[in-house]
This record gives structure tokens, C-alpha cells and sequence, in this order.
């Protein structure tokens, strides 16, 4: 059959006249797509409608694919070429899918055999209404022809569908409120974003916080437990939570020191225990009596001023759970979260510590991420995702779900098509990222040696750091002790936890970092003024310098862990080489108090510059030649110098490591450091990111701080270059002013994803 878009076009608008002066809507758009389809020939039509506050596409009628992804797929602005057709307002037209790195996989959908792909916004202005989406399986079969026609049917439906938009969430809302247990459809995804990778499967168990419930509702089907029993269940309880501390301690020393401690006192309490067996003395049954107390702990902890009593109303929910399932004798031993996905509205450190020590499998929270909690889920292993409200809403207990991490995906009851195909991506993953494939030297394919570190945030990044080969520690956060105590870790504390990374690296260089708080992570125990904007206020080295006992205890044990080795210490968010100074002279207070002491340390302890701020770009001369050394933290470079803040999901379209003055800045703390002989080195998340290798290798650097998983990647991408290409690349790359022009010029050289095909 001949194509032929006049007729199609025409034929649409008689549909659309028709649905106007009184048809179904909705109907309406199952015939547009059926049509559509037919015309072109097209084994798939889909439509999506984008969500404005929710800057996300929904699937809202398809021929060809699955129904039941209808209302259930997903897509972020931006996100797969459909994403990005109605991000950049514009038809993408791709010969073969499966070859375009923008395609989104959603295994279950039965869309991996189409091929062709052409996908068109619907706009009112520059209003973004939607998608029109055909596919077929001959591979570039849609021509500029089939483009202009589907632009003219998008045109046409943009009116009608904001319309159906409005009818169908109203439809929606009343069918949520009406019917709560409303038939499921065979597949469900909820779309978020990643905030530390990795595959989780699980049941799903809600942890709300923050206000009481009853999460403990006695079963009216069994006979009342004696107080004796209850008893029996405190001691369980109590030696399950020794146990559990016990373990921690071990595993995680540097963090969780007395980390399961409010646990052990609340269950010792007489206000608690105590009121309960009261309570079942007088006849409540048992079950129910620990609801009762659990409920007036939540509400009272909930209710407080302080940040540290309000952070304890998950640990007595914790309580409340393991004190009913030993009374009912449901667990064994050690009762756990193995085998759950923790739903949560928002986490502290100290509890994604406490619940990776009780094995869970992952994290859905629902309000922002901090970079903290991120970079420990990382450290952890532990996927995370951040979700919308709503949609974490949704889930419900119980429920069996896969977490794709890496994607920022959740699938609720996915079948067993979603589990092979996760089975396959893992091992994929594996393989790219075995630790026997690394090499001890990294060179590049003209033999210069590259060195690579490990970026280090817990103790227990170590053994990996080990495995994984790297050269030294490039970057020890050492904030993650202090964020999860209730108090400032003392001196010797601290100092325990240095030497240990001292003596694990065994004579390869550790770099401290001092203490970078603040942004959107501060001290639940140390107040501080309420900041309008606390990534421009008391952050990092600010803190330091402002808290002057604090900073020296800090620099004292790092300068003592590090005695008998190559330690460095260097201070983030430098903004001027005043602050610089003032920090080495506090080192140099330091050195001298140990000295007076007959303390041993590091006398030759190197001290560096952070490069995160554009300040500290403008005068990286002047701090080169002051500092032992400069590091470059692109992730709070990037974010201070394109004022897009890391964390937003809303602007990440615009944190782009390869701007032009991202690049320029770079060099120039480069440049600046080989102009004074300095070491150089680069610890942000740009340090593995293969399509910048070229360009940093290209300026000069030679150092690499990583997240040292990501070391076989790196190796093998530095491996596969010359100098003499990479400092091409970067030339080429420093000459252009425009990110445009740099993002053709990636992909031209197959460094990134062509954009749209
Ligand atoms: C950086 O900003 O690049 C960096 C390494 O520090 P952090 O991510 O801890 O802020
Ligand atoms: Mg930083």
C-alpha cells in the first residue's frame, strides 16, 4: 500500500471534528494512533502526554504495543529519543534503534524488534503537550515526507489532547478515590532518578517518618501473649541488637561506633519496655500495648525541636517491628531486612548504615537526595533511587519490586521477561567491571603512565581499593564519621580511623581531605544559623576556619595517622589564596604542638588546594605556587561555575562538564600548577567519565581519583589513546566557544552519543 499524508492528515481532522462535537476522547486517541499506524505503514504509533510539574512523558495510547504499558511507561524530559524529541522540541528520525545510545530499553513492552523510530513533539507555541511516536521494524523506513506529516498531525492534536489530559487525570483521581484496590497492570514503572547505582529486587516495606501510626496492629486471630512471653522477646530483642552492634563495629569502625546505642537505651527504658508490661498487665493484649507505646514515642520524637530526638523515630519503629516479630516468634534469630526495598520519604546516613547492616536490599526515598547519603549508598553498594512523592505513594507493602539504579527505573511485580533481562545486564556489568582485569601500571598506548586512585568515603571502600589496584587514596571524605555520631568524633577516635587507611594502603600516598559539611548536610548535633542558601554559606573549609578547636583536632590526627608515610592533607572549597594560608597556618600550629608534645606525624605532610570554586580558578597561579599541590573537584566546579546546583534534578540538562568554560578552567588549573612544578590532579566524577579522558589526558593530567570500580573502564579507555590524539582532542575542544559545537565534536569523534540519531 502507497503512503499518502494528505489523505492521513485529512482523515485525522475529520476524527478530531467529530471527537470535538461530543465523541470520546480518549477513544479518540486509540483511532488516531490505529490510523496513524495503517497509513504509514507503521508496525507502532504511540502517544505520550508530558506532564509540566512532573517534566515527565506518560504513554497514553499505542497500536502495537503492549496495552499494558499504557498509562504505566514512563519517560523523563530528555530521556530517550522520544524524551529528547520534546526536550529539544524538534522530530528525531533513527534508522536503527537498538544502535542509538538515546534508546530506552523498557523490557515487558515488546518494543526491542522495531527499528525504525520517528518521533514528533506536540507543541502549542513552544508548550509541551506530548509525543507522536511511529516505529516499524524495516530499519529506516520514515522519510522526510513521513516527518512533515506526522508534524501536521501533531499540530492538530495538540488542542484535543491538552483537553483529554484534563479528562483523563480527573478520571484517574476519581478512580483512585473510589476504588483503592483497583486491578493491576501486568507491568508498572515508576521513572525517577539515580542516586547510587546497582540492581535491587525485593518486597517493598514502607518506613514512613516523621508521624505516628499505628505500624503495628495486633492480629485479632491469635490467643494473647503473657508478659512472660514478652520478656522473652525483650531479651531476644536485646541480643539481637548487641549482635548487630557487635558486627557493625567490625564491618564499618569508622561509622557506626555505637551506632544501634539509642536502640539499646530505649529498650532498657522503663518508659518504654516497662510501660508496656504494664500495660499487658492491666489486660491490654500484648500486641497492641506495643503499638500503643511505639505510636507515643513516634509522636513525641516527631514532635521535637531537636534534630537528634526527631532523628530516633525510625530506630524506635525499628524497635517496635523486632519486639513483635520475636513475640511472635516469626524470625529465628536475627530478624532483617534481606530481601526488602525500604520505602522512605527521606534517610539519614546514620540509618542507610543501620539498615545496610540489617541487609537491605535498596533504597526508594521520595524528597532529594543529598550527595551524602548518595556517595554512602555508593560506598555501600546499595542501590538508591529518588522518586516523586506520589509515585512512592503508590507503592505498596509487600509488593515484589526490581530497582534498576543505574536508570533511576523501579518495576512493581515485574514478570519473569524483566528478570532474565536484568539477569543478562548484570552479568554484562560484571564483566566490564572485573578487578582481575586491572593491571598494576596504567599506561597510555604511547606508554606515558597515568595513575589512578581511589576515591575513599568509608573504611570499607578499602578492600576494594585494594582489589581494584589503585596507586593510592586520591580523596578520603572524612566527613562521614563525624555525620553519623551524635557528637564530634575526639582526637584519638579520629585518629584511629587514619592510620587505618594509612596502614591499608600500605605505603601508597592517602590524601586527607579536611571536614566538608554544610550544603545539604549539616551537623544534627552542632546548630547552626538557618541559611537561606547553605551552598553559599558555612561549608567546608569555612566551617573549619570558623570552628578553630574542631579544624585543629582534625588536622592533628590526620597529621599523626599519616607519621612514617606519604600523607597529604588538602582543605575543599579554597576560595582565595587567604584562606589557604590561614589554613597551612593552622597546620603549622599544629605540627608545633605535636613537636612540643614529642608526638610523632608527618613533618612532611603535603598540603593542598581543592579547585572547586571559579575564584580559585582566577588565581589557581597564585595557589600553585603556595600549595604542594591542587586537586580539581569538578563535581562542585561544575556546579559553581555554571550555578546549577548538583543536586536538582530540575536544571541537570544544564550541568554539563563539557562547557567551554568548564574545559578553560581546567586547563588553566593545569597549566598553572605545571608552571610551578605542582602536582595536579582531578577527583570529581568527571575523572571517569570516558568522554572526557581524551580531553583532561590531552591538557596534561595525569592523575585520577575515582570511584575505583570504575578503574578497568578507565584503564582500558587510557590504554586505547595516544598522547599525541589526546592532546589533539584537547586543542580542538579548547578552540570552541559554543557547547554545541563541542557536543558535534564529541560525537564526530565517537566520544558521545550523536544527538538524535
Ligand atoms: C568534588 O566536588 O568534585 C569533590 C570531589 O568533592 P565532593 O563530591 O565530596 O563535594
Ligand atoms: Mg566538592
Amino acid at each position: 500500500m502507497r503512503k499518502r499524508n494528505v489523505d492521513l492528515v485529512c482523515d485525522i481532522a475529520e476524527l478530531i471534528s467529530l471527537t470535538e462535537s461530543g465523541g470520546d476522547r480518549k477513544e479518540l486517541l486509540k483511532n488516531v494512533v490505529t490510523a496513524v499506524a495503517k497509513h504509514m505503514q507503521a508496525d507502532v504509533c504511540s502517544i505520550y502526554i508530558y506532564d509540566e510539574e512532573g517534566r515527565e512523558l506518560t504513554l497514553r495510547a499505542t497500536q502495537g504495543l503492549s496495552d499494558a504499558a499504557v498509562g504505566s511507561v514512563k519517560l523523563k524530559l530528555g530521556e530517550g529519543i522520544t524524551g529528547r524529541a520534546v526536550r529539544e522540541l524538534r522530530p528525531i528520525c533513527v534508522g536503527t534503534a537498538s544502535k542509538n545510545p538515546s534508546y530506552k530499553f523498557f523490557p515487558g513492552i515488546h518494543e526491542e524488534e522495531y527499528e525504525a523510530f520517528l518521533a514528533v513533539p506536540i507543541l502549542r507555541g513552544l508548550r509541551r503537550i506530548g509525543a507522536l511516536v511511529v516505529q516499524a521494524k524495516e530499519m529506516n523506513c520514515f522519510t522526510a515526507n513521513d516527518t512533515k506529516a506526522l508534524r501536521a498531525i501533531a499540530a492538530q492534536l495538540a488542542t484535543m489532547i491538552e483537553n483529554v489530559q484534563l479528562l483523563t487525570e480527573a478520571r484517574e483521581q476519581a478512580a483512585r478515590a473510589a476504588v483503592a484496590t483497583a486491578p493491576k497492570a501486568k507491568i508498572h514503572i515508576l521513572r525517577g532518578r539515580s542516586a547510587s547505582p546497582g540492581i535491587g529486587r525485593g518486597r517493598a516495606f514502607t518506613l514512613s517518618s516523621g508521624q505516628s501510626e499505628s505500624c503495628l496492629l495486633p492480629d485479632p486471630g491469635r490467643p494473647p501473649h503473657s508478659l512472660e512471653e514478652f520478656k522473652a522477646a525483650i531479651e531476644v530483642t536485646a541480643r539481637q541488637i548487641d549482635a548487630l552492634q557487635r558486627q557493625t563495629s567490625e564491618t564499618l569502625a569508622d561509622v557506626a561506633v555505637l551506632i544501634f546505642s539509642a536502640h539499646q537505651l530505649i529498650l532498657e527504658d522503663d518508659q518504654f519496655t516497662g510501660r508496656i508490661g504494664r500495660l499487658i498487665e492491666q489486660g491490654e493484649p500484648a500486641l497492641k500495648a506495643i503499638a500503643k507505646v511505639v505510636d507515643d514515642y513516634v509522636e513525641i520524637f516527631s514532635a521535637s525541636k531537636m534534630p537528634l530526638i526527631r532523628e530516633k523515630v525510625l530506630d524506635v519503629k525499628d524497635l517496635g517491628n523486632r519486639l513483635v516479630r520475636n513475640l511472635l516468634g516469626e524470625e529465628s534469630g536475627a530478624f532483617d531486612y534481606r530481601g526488602q526495598i525500604i520505602i522512605a520519604h527521606e534517610l539519614l546516613p546514620s540509618d542507610i548504615l543501620k539498615l545496610s547492616a540489617e541487609n537491605v536490599e535498596g533504597f526508594i526515598v521520595s524528597s532529594g537526595v543529598t550527595s551524602h547519603n548518595a556517595i554512602i549508598c555508593r560506598s555501600l553498594g546499595i542501590p538508591m533511587v529518588a522518586v516523586a512523592r506520589d509515585l512512592a505513594d503508590g507503592i505498596v507493602d509487600g509488593e515484589e519490586l526490581l530497582m534498576d539504579a543505574e536508570q533511576g527505573v523501579v518495576y512493581l511485580d515485574p514478570d519473569e521477561e524483566v528478570y532474565a533481562k536484568y539477569r543478562e545486564l548484570e552479568a554484562t556489568w560484571e564483566a566490564l567491571h572485573n578487578a582481575s582485569d586491572v593491571k598494576e601500571k596504567t599506561l597510555t598506548r604511547c606508554g606515558e603512565r597515568v595513575r589512578i586512585y581511589a576515591n575513599i568515603n568509608l573504611l570499607s571502600d578499602l578492600q576494594p581499593a585494594r582489589q581494584f589496584k589503585a596507586e593510592g587514596v586520591g580523596l578520603y571524605r572524612s566527613e562521614f564519621p563525624f555525620i553519623v555520631r551524635n557528637d564530634f568524633p575526639t582526637e584519638e577516635e579520629q585518629f584511629f580511623i587514619y592510620r587505618k587507611l594509612v596502614d591499608q594502603m600500605e605505603g601508597r600516598p592517602v590524601t586527607f581531605r579536611t571536614l566538608d559539611i554544610g550544603g545539604d548536610k549539616m551537623l544534627s548535633y552542632f546548630s547552626n544559623v538557618n541559611e537561606a542558601n547553605p551552598f553559599l554559606g558555612m561549608r567546608a573549609i569555612r566551617f573549619s576556619l570558623r570552628n578553630r578547636d574542631i579544624f585543629s583536632q582534625q588536622l592533628r590526627a590526620f597529621l599523626r595517622a599519616g607519621a612514617d608515610s606519604h600523607s597529604r592533607i588538602m582543605f575543599p572549597l579554597i576560595s582565595s589564596v587567604d584562606d589557604f594560608i590561614a589554613a597551612r597556618d593552622i597546620v603549622y600550629e599544629c605540627m608545633d604542638e605535636l613537636d612540643r608534645d614529642g608526638i610523632p606525624f608527618n613533618r612532611k605532610t603535603k598540603l593542598g588546594v581543592m579547585m572547586e570554586l571559579p575564584s580559585a580558578v582566577e588565581v589557581a597561579d597564585e595557589l600553585a605556587f603556595e600549595a604542594d599541590f591542587l586537586s580539581i573537584g569538578s563535581n562542585d566546579l561544575i556546579q559553581y561555575m555554571l550555578a546549577v546546583d548538583r543536586t536538582n534534578e530540575a536544571v541537570s540538562n544544564l550541568y554539563l562538564a563539557h562547557h567551554p568554560a568548564i574545559l578553560r578552567a581546567i586547563h588553566r588549573i593545569v597549566a598553572a600548577a605545571e608552571t610551578h612544578g605542582k602536582d595536579v590532579s582531578i577527583c570529581g566524577d568527571l575523572s571517569a567519565d570516558a568522554r572526557m579522558l581524551p580531553f583532561l589526558l590531552g591538557i596534561g593530567l595525569r592523575n585520577f581519583s575515582i570511584d575505583i570500580v570504575n578503574a578497568p573502564t578507565v584503564q582500558r579507555l587510557v590504554g586505547a589513546i595516544t598522547l599525541e590524539d589526546a592532546r589533539s582532542i584537547a586543542e580542538q575542544m579548547l578552540d570552541m566557544g559554543r557547547i554545541s559545537e563541542i557536543e558535534a565534536f564529541l560525537v564526530e569523534r565517537n566520544l558521545a552519543p550523536a544527538a538524535g540519531e
